[in-house]
């Protein structure tokens, strides 16, 4: 079973293409490559935060009573791991010193309400440096040359987690960290594709006037949703100083599905990423972009996300030497999300047919034989209900 440097990790089991069970890291320091029978899907490293479930139990975006239990226990054995990763995320310069120190405060003092919809609780910093942690173990993974893909499958989310403000759900931004961490070792230049419905307006800001990362994101064209969130995610936000014309908003409409991402992949997305001199991609992910998810109404379904994946992993072998970090965001449709995701790293990983049909794709409507039930349904009704006679 290879091997590689991360510092945190965690077993996720792929059998048959299926993400069918999480496991506890076997040991410190390992990255476990996914197992399958399948070796289509053998090539991606899998590093889920450490580990994902601790970190969605552990932080809830409600306001709530100090978590109790268990989820304590889970959190304080975790302190070690803490303290290394607070140092990688303070020497990255992502975000400022004094915001961390903002954060660390908050927790220290039990929790805060941060901005609307986003709460430190209890349990939140914790998760949220374990979600930065992991991504940055993705990242040095790819650095360190182990692997050209890896997937950070993490929460709570980053891609709103601006250098000095917390913002729907965010409190550290793990791609924008990453990515950084990236361009402080080997890269020079590094593009972010980000697909989550909503605009990762943190990622952007985050390297607003950098001329070394291009930000691209599709999202749906929901504007500014308050004071920590003031940027539109419009078309004329381009960037500022040497970052000008580097990020690229692609606001698209309600139910763009598919055919209209896939249209905006090939004439917005790869022109810009192929003139981009870059060394890797990023793929920020979210399935909040899914046809079915209660946030967004973009419509996408499991061939649309495995035909971005697809598309990006073509740039990246084009391009950038194959490397491609993944990294999880929003999503909250519970079923229908890790179907699309499933599809989006069958498309990353070229697999030629789907292991996984959708099981809620579009059915075409049968009007003829809705027609034959509803008129039998009628003779039977006539025939047994005496008030119809
Ligand atoms: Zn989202």
């Amino acid at each position: 079973m290879p091997k590689g440097k991360g510092k945190l990790s965690m077993i996720i089991l792929i059998e048959n293409g299926y993400l069918i069970s999480n496991a506890p890291p076997q040991a410190d320091g390992d990255v476990v490559t996914a197992q399958s029978d399948q070796s289509k899907v053998s090539d991606l490293q899998l590093l889920a935060g450490h580990h994902y479930l601790r970190g969605t139990l552990a932080h809830d975006n409600r306001p709530r009573q100090p978590i109790t239990g268990e989820f304590c226990d889970l959190t304080s054995e975790l302190d070690p791991v803490a303290d290394l990763i607070f140092i990688n995320i303070a020497c990255s310069h992502f975000h400022t010193q004094d915001y961390i120190n903002e954060l660390v405060e908050a927790d220290r003092k039990g929790g805060k309400f941060i901005c609307t919809g986003t709460f430190l609780n209890p349990g939140s910093w914790d998760a949220a440096l374990l979600a930065a942690g992991t991504t940055l173990s993705a990242m040095q993974y790819i650095l360190d040359g182990c692997g050209k893909i890896a997937y950070a499958l993490v929460r709570p989310p980053g891609h709103h987690a601006q250098p000095t403000q917390a913002d729907g759900y965010c409190f550290l931004n793990n791609a924008g960290l990453a990515v950084q961490l990236g361009l402080n070792s080997r890269f020079k230049k590094v593009s972010v594709i980000d697909i989550d419905v909503h605009y990762g307006n943190g990622t952007a800001e985050g390297f607003y006037c950098s001329d070394r990362v291009l930000t691209i994101s599709l999202h749906m064209n929901h504007g500014s949703w308050g004071p920590s969130h003031p940027q539109k995610g419009s078309i004329d936000e381009l960037g500022e100083g040497d970052g000008f014309g580097y990020n690229l908003n692609i606001p698209l409409p309600n139910g763009t599905g598919d055919r209209g991402y896939a249209y905006a992949m090939a004439k917005l997305v790869v022109p810009s990423v192929e003139k981009f001199e870059r060394d890797m991609i990023v793929l920020v992910v979210g399935q909040d972009s899914s046809a079915f998810d209660p946030n967004g109404r973009q419509c996408l379904t499991m061939e649309g996300y495995r035909k971005i994946g697809r598309k990006v992993r073509e740039m990246a072998d084009k391009y950038c030497d194959g490397c491609i970090l993944i990294v999880q965001e929003g999503g909250y449709h519970v079923t229908y999300s890790a179907y699309c995701l499933h599809a989006t790293l069958e498309g990353v990983l070229n697999n030629p047919d789907p292991l996984v049909s959708d099981p809620i794709a579009y059915y075409p409507e049968d009007e003829a034989f809705t027609t034959e039930v509803v008129e039998s349904i009628k003779r039977y009704q006539m025939d047994k209900v005496p008030f119809l006679k």
